[in-house]
């Protein structure tokens, strides 16, 4: 296929793709992440690259401008901020979608030029607590693994981590590994049941932050079984003795059997083999920097770590948050992996950057940003990339905080985002497809991503926009020519790392050609892996074991837990543009265990209201014994702009871990109930619908929009809902309103097409959502599309399972009552599961549940 071989930019897999204008997509098949292989997201590429919706030129206060006028602006007020009330007035907040070029500059500038460390990026949300982790450890913030480990691993253990549906390319190597070797061992340690762990020999439903009593007791088990490495220890290891005394705790605390944990144990101890993943449900905690140590501490203990098929491996949810470690893009961090502690490494970068001054101190984390914003500390902030006021846990406040600003700068791709709408100054940034650059992904390997679409209208490369922002406040250093001239310099910066023994040295890619650059893997100097000589980045060249003990539990009616959804990205503004990723889960839920839902009185479908400290939000309930019970688990994409109150940082308290500063997204202590609604509707239209309902939700459909919605008192006038709904004003309405039941229908046609359908019940709407949006723009009598029930030549799918093909639930259930009770059998017979493969755990989920079983002989 001919194309442009550029990168995924969601997940930090970090897959390879093959694009082209025309919007083709196709796995890289010698990108070494993915060779070949997309997931469902990265499928859809082609189908979120459109221009709706996009922010096409500069803003100032609501109106279009120029970019001189633009950039003189932004540039005088942030000058102005640092002129009278000092560096630490302003502050940056960018993000892992950031490539490493667009993070180089933005550190300079704030680092290096206006002398404050006041950058934050949302990678503070995502892995902030592996670094420290890694810090503590390893004296420097290195991911020690790599994807093959996982191939060659026998035994791994996933901590935290919905592989499955949140890194998806590498759950699916390692189902092909485990199918090559069955023997292999999956260990899935979660709160939550979930599609990864379809996967798993062994799903243990761990108490929410039960993995510090966890892994301490598994330090204890190896001790007390002559299972340790003691020559490794004794050669590379400190702080092992007072490791194992804090270890001795309960490790019931974990909420295990006892034949759980002694199974778990007994696994781990004896295989040599082992890798431990770990992501958001060990970072996202007030003990995540404590369970990557917890975590780290057993391998250390047994010498696993730095050989093949064995170590923790923390993967990364953003496609850069490690090219943002890489230049420093924590308030906490240096270039190059430098400390900013160290005033010989900050005079080293200075110099590096022959810049006029240098923050002296870490800057505001991402929780402490955004208070400062709120006390009026933050007098000028420029938000990039990202979107806190959906994003950052007690999203309601982050939002006022933004507002209390007195000057806030936002760049993105698209003209409405709930941060933006809160700018003073909008700035349009090229998006994926359109912009040049690197990233690295999870096992450090730094790929190209590459334009193969011109920059639409006014937009810019973020590096641009940023190195335009400097100059003009008269800064040299910032007058790059293209993004391989950042690349270049931001090469030779480290070269530091060779000088204060650290391990970032990419001086080997110096001189590279930029343009044809190939995927490569740091080290970049021949060595195979770090950690395999055993030598470590503290001053005595050993790791370091870390006391640490499991943490106090908080008491509350309800944890809530959140995370994202297979066929989402963050917040939905590029995913969101996609009809068949919406149609995975088309509107934001909660997962509640059944016991809880009946001492609510909430049955299927009903909705539920989260009720955090400072705000609330309110979600479809989805019955389900996937969560324990006291917990609940729901999305985190949904925004303000698709839904009234489906935003679930509103409910999320900002705690955050001590000594990351990472907000603990998991855990809140939150209150539930029911919410009483007169009446449930669903609607689809062609036309795009803003329903500003008391719940609503709306998502995009092959033939137009859907919106689920429901009202406190039912309205006079039933057509004039459907429209206003819909936003439909022409057309003739049919209505049926069955008084007994409540129930109303209302079809509208125009030119004997149907242009938007209404549904509306006192009870959830019962209605084939699928076959519902596939009738717009049909003539299906009026009559026939009221009755919301299929015909025989269009027969419904059901809720979508395989977004590829847009085969349904109910064609799966079909297929499996007709014998296809394989994946590979389901594939055949409809398609499911066989292009990005990101549902086969699902496929197998339903084989499960609808196979009748075959009655013993
Ligand atoms: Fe993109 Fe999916 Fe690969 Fe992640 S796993 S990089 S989302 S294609």
């Amino acid at each position: 296929m001919t194309g442009v071989k550029t990168t995924c930019p969601y997940c930090g897999v970090g897959c390879g793709v093959i694009a082209s204008a025309e919007g083709t997509i196709k796995g890289d098949p010698d990108h070494p992440a993915n060779y070949g292989r997309l997931c469902s997201k990265g499928s859809a590429l082609g189908e979120t690259i459109d221009l709706d919706g996009r922010l096409l030129a500069p803003q100032i206060f609501g109106s279009q401008a120029g970019w001189n006028d633009a950039i003189d602006l932004v540039a005088s007020r942030f000058s102005a901020a640092i002129r009278d009330h000092g560096p630490d007035s302003v502050a940056f907040y960018v993000s892992g979608q950031l490539l490493t070029e667009d993070y180089y500059v933005a550190n300079k500038l704030m680092k290096g030029y206006i002398g404050s460390a006041n950058i934050d990026t949302n990678s503070r949300l995502c892995m902030a607590s592996s670094v420290a982790g890694h810090k503590r450890a390893f004296g420097t913030d290195t991911v020690p693994g790599t994807y093959e480990d996982l191939e060659e691993a026998d035994l791994i253990v996933l901590v935290g981590s919905n592989l499955a549906w949140c890194h998806p390319v590498l759950f699916q190597r390692i189902a092909a590994a485990k199918g090559a070797r069955p023997q292999m061992r999956i260990v899935n340690i979660d709160p939550r049941i979930t599609a990864t762990s379809d996967l798993a020999d062994m799903h243990l439903q761990i108490q929410t932050d039960g993995d510090v009593a966890l892994f301490n007791g598994l330090l204890q088990h190896l001790a007390a079984h002559d299972a340790l490495d003691q020559s490794y220890i004794d050669a590379h290891v400190n702080g092992f003795d007072a490791a194992l005394a804090a270890a001795q705790g309960d490790s019931a605390a974990s909420g295990l059997t006892a034949e759980e944990i002694a199974q778990f144990y007994a696994l781990w101890t004896g295989t040599q083999k082992v890798v431990t993943v770990y992501s958001q449900g060990v970072n996202q905690s007030t003990s995540g920097t404590d369970k990557v140590n917890a975590i780290i501490n057993c391998h250390l203990a047994t010498g696993r770590i730095g050989k093949p098929g064995m170590g923790p491996f923390s993967v990364t949810g953003q496609p850069n948050a490690m090219g943002g470690r890489e230049v420093g893009g924590l308030a906490n961090m240096l270039a190059n992996h430098l400390d900013i502690e160290n005033p010989d490494h900050r005079d080293a970068v200075r110099s590096a950057w022959n810049s006029p001054t240098m923050c002296t101190k870490p800057g505001l984390k991402a929780v402490d940003l955004f208070q400062a914003c709120a006390d009026g500390k933050i007098k000028a902030l420029w938000i990039i990339s990202t979107n806190p006021a959906v994003s950052l846990p007690d999203a309601d406040s982050v939002a006022a905080a933004i507002n209390n600003v007195p000057f806030t700068v936002v760049t993105d791709i698209m003209a409405r985002t709930d941060t933006g709408d809160l700018a003073d100054v909008l700035l349009p940034a090229t998006g994926w497809g359109e912009k040049n650059g690197t990233v690295t992904n999870s096992e450090r390997r730094i790929s190209r991503q590459r334009a193969f679409l011109p920059a639409p209208a006014s937009a810019r490369p973020d590096w641009k926009i940023i190195c335009d922002v400097a100059q003009r406040m008269g800064f040299g250093g910032f007058d790059f020519e293209t993004a391989g001239d950042v690349f270049a310099e931001y090469v030779a910066t480290t070269k530091l790392s060779q000088e204060f023994g650290k391990d970032l040295d990419l001086t080997a890619l110096e001189g590279v050609d930029y343009e044809s650059f190939a995927p490569v893997q740091w080290p970049v100097d021949g060595k195979q892996r770090f950690f395999a000589d055993g030598a470590f980045y503290h001053p005595d060249g050993k790791a370091r074991m870390i006391a640490v003990t499991p943490p106090t539990l908080e008491a509350g009616t309800f944890t809530l837990n959140t995370g994202r959804n297979r066929d989402q990205w963050h917040t939905m503004t590029r995913t969101g543009k996609s009809a068949r990723l919406g149609a995975h889960l088309a509107e934001p839920y909660v997962e509640i265990h059944p016991d809880d839902a009946a001492a609510m009185g909430v049955d299927t479908a009903e909705l539920v209201t989260i009720y955090g400290p400072k705000g609330k939000g309110t979600f479809r309930a989805l019955i389900s014994t996937n969560v324990a019970q006291g917990n609940l688990f729901a999305p985190l994409h949904w925004t303000r702009q698709q839904s009234a109150s489906g935003t679930v940082n509103s409910a999320v308290t900002a705690r955050t871990d001590p000594t990351s500063g990472q907000p603990a997204t998991k855990s809140s202590r939150v209150d539930a109930s029911k919410c009483h609604v007169a009446w449930y509707g669903f609607a689809v239209s062609a036309a795009a619908m803003e329903p500003s309902r008391p719940y609503h939700a709306i998502a995009k459909t092959s033939t137009g929009w859907q919106a689920e919605v429901a009202g406190m008192k039912p309205p006079r006038d039933w057509e004039l809902e459907a429209r206003n709904i819909t936003a439909t004003e022409r057309g003739d309405a049919a209505v049926m309103h069955d008084a007994a039941t409540g129930d109303v229908r209302v079809a509208i046609i125009e030119d004997n097409k149907i242009t938007a359908l209404f549904f509306a019940s006192t009870s959830p709407v019962v209605v084939a959502r699928q076959h519902a949006a596939t009738l717009i723009g049909s003539d299906v009598a009026g009559l026939a599309a009221l009755a919301g029930r299929v015909s025989a030549d269009m027969p419904d799918p059901g809720a979508t399972v395989c977004a590829c093909f847009n085969v349904g639930v109910n064609t799966l259930r079909d297929a499996i009552g007709k014998g296809a009770t394989t994946v590979a059998a389901l594939g055949e017979a409809t398609c499911a599961g066989t292009n990005c493969g990101s549902c086969k755990p699902e496929l197998a989920a339903l084989i499960g549940q609808f196979q009748i079983p075959v009655a013993a002989e």
